[in-house]
């Protein structure tokens, strides 16, 4: 084969394939385009799913007349001038390629009136051949329409997905700018409907409605945190710990308001809500990241999906800060209320079962005066809003859960969900320190191989931290000297166990989640179980330890630690309120 240069066209389609890769990028590309035009409104036709037609309308600065052939020309644009440019960009588009790589894969018209503009002009391209600008009658702003995506590539058509599919992408590109854009109107009509449309009315929280319900949306946790070391500035919403998903594609960011795809920002979003929610659920919401534009990079992909910080430790663990410190000042306790079964709906003989002893609800007017003294104010916790209540013990049921009384009815706390977080945080605090850690009469040789060998040998440095003086012990073992005093009730060789039994092998767990799962761990060991009985000493003890927690709601390993019945709700129940 001879060495030859391609053609102009077949250039500009193999440039194309790396911008235009399905109907959606097309949405994307356009709308960007409106948005740095300065766009107020902008409204998205589509016609099945995009292979027939893509029109954007929007009401912003135009295409001078002059320069509406430059607009389809590759590498040009009206946004950078000169390499330094690059290290400061602030709109979203950049490379000058989209309408170029649009125009060589479809046929493709613009009409566009620039603010000086008398008139308008109207420009075909058709498989990258481009016409001659013709004057049009038109208003001020610009439309490109897009016909037969793809009608001269059909490799790329045999790659696209069902119609329905490609009608998803599209919806999640515009509703994604929507919510980055709450002070323009989109609107997305396809096939003839409109399946989207914001007021442009500029609250971001009521944009986010085009993503999630709306009795989701006003849950949704508000972030704000500023980092002036490194000009960060995170903000966003985000969902509470009531509400989850089964995987992490609902977490959406923007850097600098543009849409990016980040998975070590999700993860950082993640780690925050670890312990807060289950495990194997994942957190959803809208993450905005600024940052000054010269300490991230937009140039690394023709599609500018992704971006490259300068200093991405910095940004992840603003991320994770931020939505950690807004998720403990929210935390709240789950209330039955949401869930309280109705007679109706309650089997006979398998009712929610309220023991009739000892309740000293009868009397409203005593509770009523403790009100104002109990609620604990939120200020007297650094860093967190809102805590559980001063409860007062009332007993123990079933060896396994604690009845008490708080400013607004009933708590049951699951004592040994209560008692991990306890000493989840307790450890999270000591680690470190002397103290913690308990001598070995005589030190114990635990042969452990594979790769759980390789784990301990990882995790040797936390492992100390804990209070375990463990040292390799020729390969396939450990001789351990001393166990956290958590764990001295154990055998040497369970107590090490304990901690990589079915440990889940993450990915690529990251810094601290390692520790943070060996501490849970510890802890689910030493808490004491459902069934134990407990002195009324000991009761109130973990009452109070775990008013003190900075996450008393839930357990590390993010089940509820307790469950509350208004008055309101006990009230209803026994049909003195709102009877049913
Ligand atoms: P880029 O956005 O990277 O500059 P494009 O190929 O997307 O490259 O667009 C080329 C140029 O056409 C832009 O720089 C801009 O000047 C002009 N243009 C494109 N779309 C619009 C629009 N909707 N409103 C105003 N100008 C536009
Ligand atoms: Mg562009």
């Amino acid at each position: 084969m001879v060495i030859r240069i391609l053609p102009d066209e077949v250039a500009s389609q193999i440039a194309a394939g790396e911008v235009v890769e399905r109907p959606a990028s097309v949405v994307k590309e356009l709308i960007e385009n409106s948005l740095d035009s300065g766009a107020k409104a902008i409204v998205i036709r589509v016609e099945e799913a995009g292979r027939r037609m893509i029109e954007v309308t929007d009401n912003g600065a135009g295409i001078p007349n002059g320069e509406i052939a430059m607009a389809v020309a590759r590498h040009a644009t009206s946004k950078l001038a000169s390499a330094e440019d690059l290290a400061s960009i602030v709109t979203l588009g950049f490379r000058g390629e989209a309408l170029a790589s649009i125009g060589s894969v479809s046929q493709m018209v613009i009409t566009s009136m620039g603010q000086g503009d008398q008139h308008g002009m109207i420009l075909r391209v058709e498989g990258g051949v481009i016409g001659k600008p013709e004057p049009a009658a038109t208003s001020p702003g610009t439309q490109v329409r897009v016909e037969s995506l793809f009608y001269n590539v059909p490799a790329r058509l045999k790659f696209l997905k069902t119609e329905a599919t490609e009608r998803r992408n599209i919806d999640a590109v515009v509703s994604r700018y929507a919510v980055a854009y709450p002070e323009v109107r989109f609107t997305l009509e396809q096939d003839g409907k409109v399946t989207l449309q914001t007021t442009g009315g500029g609250d971001r929280r009521e944009a986010l409605s085009v993503l999630y319900e709306a009795r989701v949306v006003r849950q949704m946790l508000e972030i704000n945190s500023n980092y002036p070391e490194s000009g960060i500035h995170i903000t966003g919403l985000v969902s509470p710990t009531s509400e989850t998903k089964g995987n992490r594609s609902g977490l959406t960011f923007y850097v600098n308001r543009r849409l990016v795809q980040d998975n070590s920002l999700a993860t950082a979003v993640i780690q925050a809500y670890h312990t807060l929610i289950m495990v194997g659920r994942f957190p959803f919401g809208a993450l905005f990241v600024d940052i000054p534009a010269d300490r991230v990079d937009v140039n690394v992909h023709p599609a500018k999906a992704e971006v490259r910080f300068r200093d991405s430790a910095e940004v992840f663990s603003a991320v994770q800060r931020a939505v950690r410190r807004g998720l403990l000042s929210y935390s709240t306790v789950p209330s039955i209320e949401q869930h309280f079964p109705t007679p109706q709906e309650v089997e006979p003989g398998r009712g929610f079962e309220i023991p009739q002893a000892g309740f000293p609800f009868s009397d409203s007017g005593s509770i009523a005066a403790r009100n104002d003294a109990l609620p604990r104010s939120a200020a007297d916790l650094p860093g967190v809003l809102e805590s559980v209540p001063m409860l007062r013990l009332i007993g123990q049921i079933g060896n396994s859960y604690l009845v008490a009384e708080g400013p607004d009815g009933l708590y049951l706390v699951d004592q040994h969900a209560a008692h991990e977080r306890v000493l989840y945080e307790q450890m999270m605090r000591q680690r470190g320190e002397r103290g913690n850690s308990q001598q070995l009469l005589s030190p114990a040789v635990v042969e452990i191989s594979g790769e759980s060998y390789r784990l301990v040998l990882d995790q040797l440095p936390n492992l100390a931290e804990l209070g375990f003086e463990v040292e390799e012990f020729g390969p396939g073992a450990f001789v351990v000297r001393a166990v956290p005093t958590l764990l001295s009730g154990l055998e040497p060789e369970r107590a090490l166990r304990v901690l990589i039994e079915d440990f889940e092998e993450d990915e690529s767990p990251l810094e601290g989640e390692h520790e943070r799962k060996i501490i849970a761990r510890v802890c689910k060991r030493a808490a004491v179980k459902a069934g134990q009985a407990l002195s009324a000493a000991e009761q109130k003890a973990l009452l109070q330890n775990l008013e003190g927690c900075q996450a008393p709601r839930t357990c590390p390993h993010g089940r509820p630690t307790m469950i509350h019945i208004s008055l309101g709700v006990l009230e209803r129940q026994f049909g003195r309120k709102g009877a049913l």
